[in-house]
């Protein structure tokens, strides 16, 4: 099932588009805008039919990232219709207009977040820049003569090849036990939150005897510290919208919402105020600041894996962080894979309440194919004598070796990929192999 990137920060939907693609994802293509727009105005020019252009992904020179077109479907981008059904495209903001093109710092940074990102969804292990159009990291100019991508992102290419592979090889994996928490780990659990929970407005008046508000349900103090903050941007239009009783109280030292639950006009009242801007805003730094605590938190109880730290981080989120169940959960998880399967199963053993969110979330978590998001581990018996092992599951990714001794292996991971009916990843990182040519021990 291929999905979308939880990176999107704006979505506008271009009918510039072939629906589906008719290839599997393999290949990454970066653009430039030949421009400075920020991602609303490059979904305004992409959303003219008679622009007859499009890209999956664009990145303003903030750093923001757009969708044009769904991964699903292939975008008109680069001049070449057998490249683009096979890749994701993405269009890059320049901060300097003209000369060698530059982009900003920040540009680059979340290109190489989205690059990585689009790899891991889509079972690519590696990006492979040749300079030509085998690579499975392409530029416009191999396809049609034009100044695009400019020369500083072109110069560029060899990097983002390098940076991207440096975090794909075990993926967000390898920088969890590295000791730092990835900005990708971070985003699919964000993600995977607020779908669980509300909208940047939303209100539950009474939610077990206190107010739960907005994308991720602050609760009773927490949403008291969130509305706090938000009044603090702009104090004048705080007033006016929250009016003159709330406004008191929420800027009162001695406010307590520990039980503070909201009547309907309240409600309508706090609700204003969060979908402003600045709401919006304050909203979206204090998810990222709560879902970092939360693997934080996790990690400190040992947890590594990337899927089980984010199923800890949606656990927490409604159940507190000091949650002792969700303590137990981690250790119990622990004493088994300590993937987001012996999460799962550590929950149906220890938890009563939310069993059908934890399934649904889980489901999310495995649909990410993070590396080690819980697929089982298991030998394979080579049946073919010299089978090719590739870079990556399919016959297009280049050899890298053969299998002649007819042993066992152990396989970590299946793909869908060209050539086979299914790909198996191998466990000593050599890649991968058609399973066809193996049999199941
Ligand atoms: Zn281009």
């Amino acid at each position: 099932m291929m999905s979308n990137s939880p990176l999107i920060n704006y979505t506008k939907i271009s009918p510039n588009s072939s629906k589906p693609r008719n290839k599997p994802i393999s290949k990454i293509t970066i653009h430039h805008m030949a421009g400075d727009l920020t991602v609303e105005s490059c979904g305004n020019v992409f959303s003219s039919s008679n622009r007859q252009a499009s890209a999956n992904y664009g990145i303003g020179t903030d750093g923001r990232v757009g969708l044009y077109v769904e991964e699903k479907d292939r975008a008109w981008t680069s001049s070449n219709a057998g490249n683009d059904n096979q890749a994701v495209t993405i269009i890059v903001a320049n901060d300097q207009l003209g000369g060698d093109w530059h982009v900003s710092g920040k540009a680059l940074n979340k290109l190489i977040d989205l690059c990585v990102d689009i790899c891991n969804r889509n079972g690519i292990t590696e990006l492979v820049y040749t300079g030509d159009a085998t690579g499975n990291l392409t530029r416009h100019n191999m396809f049609v003569a034009t100044e695009c991508p400019g020369a500083y992102l072109q110069n560029k290419f060899p990097y983002i090849e390098q940076e991207v592979n440096k975090r794909l090889t075990g993926g967000a994996m390898r920088s969890e036990s590295l000791g730092e928490i990835s900005a990708i780990t971070i985003a699919y659990a964000e993600n995977i939150i607020c779908v669980n929970e509300g909208g940047y407005g939303s209100i539950n008046r009474d939610d077990n005897g206190a107010v739960s508000v907005g994308k991720i349900q602050w609760h009773a103090e927490r949403a008291l510290s969130l509305l706090k903050s938000i009044v603090s941007k702009n104090i004048e239009k705080a007033k006016e919208l929250l009016g003159s009783a709330l406004f008191d109280e929420i800027t009162s030292s001695s406010a307590d919402w520990d039980k503070r639950v909201v009547t309907g006009d309240e409600a309508s009242r706090l609700s204003a105020i969060l979908l402003t801007n600045d709401g919006k805003e304050v909203q979206d730094g204090l998810v990222k600041e709560d879902i970092q605590g939360y693997i934080e938190k996790g990690k400190s109880y040992g947890l590594i894996d990337p899927g089980a730290l984010i199923y800890f981080a949606d656990g927490v989120n409604q159940y507190g962080t000091n949650s002792s169940l969700w303590k137990k959960i981690a250790e119990r998880a622990l004493e088994a894979a300590g993937d987001v399967t012996a999460m799962f199963e550590a929950t149906k053993a220890l938890a009563s309440e939310y069993l059908d969110r934890r399934e649904s979330v889980y489901k999310s978590i495995l649909a990410l194919k993070l590396s080690g998001g819980g697929q089982a581990q298991y030998p394979v018996r080579i049946t073919v004598d010299g089978l090719s092992i590739r870079k990556g599951p399919g016959d297009g990714y280049p050899i890298n070796g053969a299998i002649t001794d007819g042993g066992v292996y152990t396989i970590v991971e299946e793909a869908q990929g060209p050539g086979a009916e299914k790909w198996g990843k191998l466990k000593s990182g050599a890649g991968w192999v058609p399973l066809d040519g193996a049999t199941r021990l």
